[in-house]
């Protein structure tokens, strides 16, 4: 057992002489050492020259003058060797090597000027030789100091100088006063070593927590990298998100006002992706969002020479941010390229087609001096795109500029406008189609505003919406309607419009029961009519209102049939009582098939849920001969009469019944 622990002690005795491995403290090692090194060798040599110089008339020229010079020739090197590493960068490896490489010159070095000491020792009177004594304590102190960042140098030059010192001064000068600075010298050297240990200790720890410290704020960085990617990407379709987007949109504005050049915003909105959504279910709405998102995203990458980013807003929005100066001609391209990828076939259950998009792009500098502004003009051009081009590629343009600034003004006069004074009704009869007898009439809003004239329901009604002042309006025109219906015939109807917001709002349609309630008009001669969009903005809240007014006695007839996405299931779950099929498709039914073919089914759909067919916008007789011919059951529109005023009404009527008992009259004669 002895044995083994008295090689466990040589092992650890031996590694306090060796250069560490670890590369972390080797460097730190090197960097202070290129530092100290040179002092050493001021120290060394400077202390040298003073020695030698006293002894130059005591001692042989060999000895007091040559082999200093050699001696300090090599430190010489040595100083200026090291004061050329403070600007290399070395390897680890290469440090290392230096490191050992100065370890082992250690001993030497220090042996060659102990024994040049000894060699003058003799030559000297006693005050020469004190100085010698001197020379090798306060040198080997200093050099202790200078080594401490390489604790094993350290301990070899202090070995290599102090044992011969002691044993020399000790042992064979037999001087007292030598003796004593012997003793002097050990003591102060074993001071020194024990704080070369502590120091060395602490030096090493200092390295080592640095360099923990270091993988730590590592280790940070990644988790804060990886935060800062989750934070900005999109969970489903993994593209950048909208907060990205509004990031890339700021950072890209930035530079393209700096450097003067364009910079595009776009936004695009899937056409026909809410049907998919309600019939497939989400998760197959999920899929074709990753899709199109994948599709796009390949567009953008492929798209040159501008740089095009591409992120996803929300729902079924995706954004674009195009940099690199950008014409309108290649927004159109741009567009245009991902108007036709999206538009292919999704695989669904089966191939689904039928999935388009529209896209709204402004531009810097031409249409807004921000970013949010730019973003704000996009979304208009989008929203241009959705009502009159969908499926199209719109860039903002100063017609588009002028309509928002009408629709700004048409807000503002809206709010501070009168309803009682400044809104009319004008009524437009509907028409029997066989009989040619009106059998009602619907309800359309005027608004004469003192400063815009005459505007267009088509204009304040959305702004009504938009400013949250549709309920009023229609509660009023509702009262005003339902006054003038009890002056017509008990069997003339009366169509009135309600906005979605009207169908869809929380409170429910509960002050409309009352304004019917206190008209004193039978419930049963009002058709309520709702659009098809009206009804899919809440379908759930819509039914209920629906309900209500069912359950009232009230008709309810479904608008503009044929121009929203309403799917059929919705159609099927309403208790509708008419359609009214929008008129885009009455002006060229004698002209084009296809408007011919979808009256056609849109007849026989109302035929199989048993409810009545009224078409609008019927301007022609042929128009109403082929109506007639394809089935359905009213007619609307100018060929009768255009909308007329309340007080027109009376005159109206009694002409038609002139007319039709004319008619009458001469069938019989
Ligand atoms: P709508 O309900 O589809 O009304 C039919 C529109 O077509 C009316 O336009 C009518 O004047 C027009 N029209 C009728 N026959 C013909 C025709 O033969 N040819 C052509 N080219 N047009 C015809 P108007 O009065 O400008 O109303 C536009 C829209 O404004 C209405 O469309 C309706 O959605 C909305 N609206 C009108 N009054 C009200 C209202 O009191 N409340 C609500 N919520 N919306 C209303
Ligand atoms: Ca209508
Ligand atoms: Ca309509």
């Amino acid at each position: 057992m002895p044995a083994v622990d008295l090689k466990a002690h040589f092992t650890a005795a031996a590694r306090l002489f060796r250069v560490p491995t670890d590369p972390d403290l080797t460097r730190a090692q090197f960097d202070a050492f290129s530092k100290q090194i040179p002092l050493l060798y001021f120290i060394l040599i400077t202390n040298t020259i003073a020695v030698a110089y006293t002894y130059v008339p005591l001692a042989p020229a060999a000895l007091s003058m040559i082999v200093p010079a050699v001696l300090t020739a090599v430190t010489g090197l040595r100083t200026v060797w090291w004061l050329r590493q403070r600007h290399v960068v070395r390897s680890d490896a290469d440090i290392l090597r230096n490191l050992r490489l100065t370890n082992w010159i250690a001993a030497p070095i220090a042996a060659g000027f102990t024994a040049w000491s000894f060699a003058l020792y003799p030559y000297g009177d006693p005050f020469a030789k004190s100085q010698v004594a001197f020379y090798m304590a306060v040198t080997v102190i200093g050099c202790i100091f200078c080594l401490m960042h390489l604790r094993s140098a350290a301990l070899i030059v202090t070995l290599v100088v102090n044992v011969p010192y002691v044993l020399f001064y000790f042992v064979v000068t037999g001087e007292p006063t030598l003796k004593a600075m012997a003793i002097n010298n050990l003591l102060v050297s074993g001071a020194m070593v024990t704080v070369l240990f502590i120091y060395y200790r602490d030096f090493a720890d200092l390295v080592s927590n640095r360099k923990s410290l270091l993988m730590q704020q590592a280790a940070t960085q990644a988790l804060s990298d990886e935060n800062f990617r989750l934070a900005n990407l999109d969970s489903l379709t993994e593209l950048p998100n909208r907060r990205r987007f509004f990031a890339e949109l700021s950072s890209a504005f930035n530079d393209a006002e700096r450097r003067h050049v364009r910079v595009a915003v776009g936004i695009i909105d899937l056409d026909g992706f809410k049907p998919i959504n309600d019939n497939y279910g989400h998760s197959v709405g999920d899929r074709v969002l990753i899709e199109a998102g994948r599709r796009v995203r390949e567009v953008c990458e492929g798209f040159g020479p501008q740089r095009v980013e591409f992120a996803r807003l929300g729902g079924d929005e995706f954004g674009l941010v195009v940099c690199g100066d950008p014409e309108d001609v290649d927004l159109m391209r741009l567009g245009e390229r991902i108007g036709e990828r999206v538009k292919l076939p999704y695989q669904l259950d089966t191939a689904h087609t039928g999935l388009s998009c529209s896209i709204g792009f402004a531009l810097y500098p031409d249409s807004a001096t921000t970013s949010e502004a730019l973003y704000e003009c996009a979304d208009y051009s989008l929203y241009h795109a959705k009502r009159h081009l969908r499926g199209r590629t719109v860039i903002f343009s100063s017609e588009l500029e002028a309509e928002i600034r009408s629709r700004g003004v048409i807000e503002n006069l809206l709010r501070t406008s009168d309803f009682g004074a400044e809104m009319e009704l004008v009524f437009q009869p509907i028409v029997d189609a066989m009989s040619e007898h009106t059998a009602g009439f619907e309800t359309l809003a005027r608004w004469h505003n003192p400063r815009l004239g005459w505007v267009s329901p088509a204009d304040f009604i959305p702004a009504a919406e938009r400013i949250g002042l549709i309920r009023p309006l229609t509660q009023v025109l509702l009262a005003r309607a339902l006054a003038t219906a009890k002056t017509w015939p008990d069997h003339i109807r009366l169509s009135f419009n309600l906005s979605a917001h009207d169908v869809c709002a929380a409170e429910g349609i509960l002050p409309l029961i009352s304004i019917i309630e206190k008209s004193g008009l039978p419930p049963h001669r009002i058709d309520f009519e709702i659009t098809e969009t009206a009804v899919t903005f809440d379908f759930v809240r819509a039914q209920q209102s629906i309900a209500t007014l069912k359950a009232m006695g009230c008709g309810i007839s479904l608008d503009d049939f044929g121009t929203g996405y309403s799917s059929l299931s919705h159609v099927h779950r309403l208790p509708l009582d008419k359609l009214k099929i929008d008129r885009s498709f009455v002006a060229d039914i004698n002209e084009n098939p296809v408007s011919h073919k979808i009256i056609k089914s849109l007849t026989g759909l109302c035929d199989d849920m048993e409810i009545a067919c009224v078409v609008e916008g019927v301007e022609t007789r042929a128009q109403l001969d082929t109506l007639r011919r394809l089935g359905c059951d009213f007619i609307q529109g100018y060929y009768f009469a255009k909308p007329m005023p309340a007080a027109a009404i009376e005159d109206y009527l009694a002409k038609e019944r002139e007319r039709l008992d004319h008619g009458a009259a001469k069938v019989v004669a």
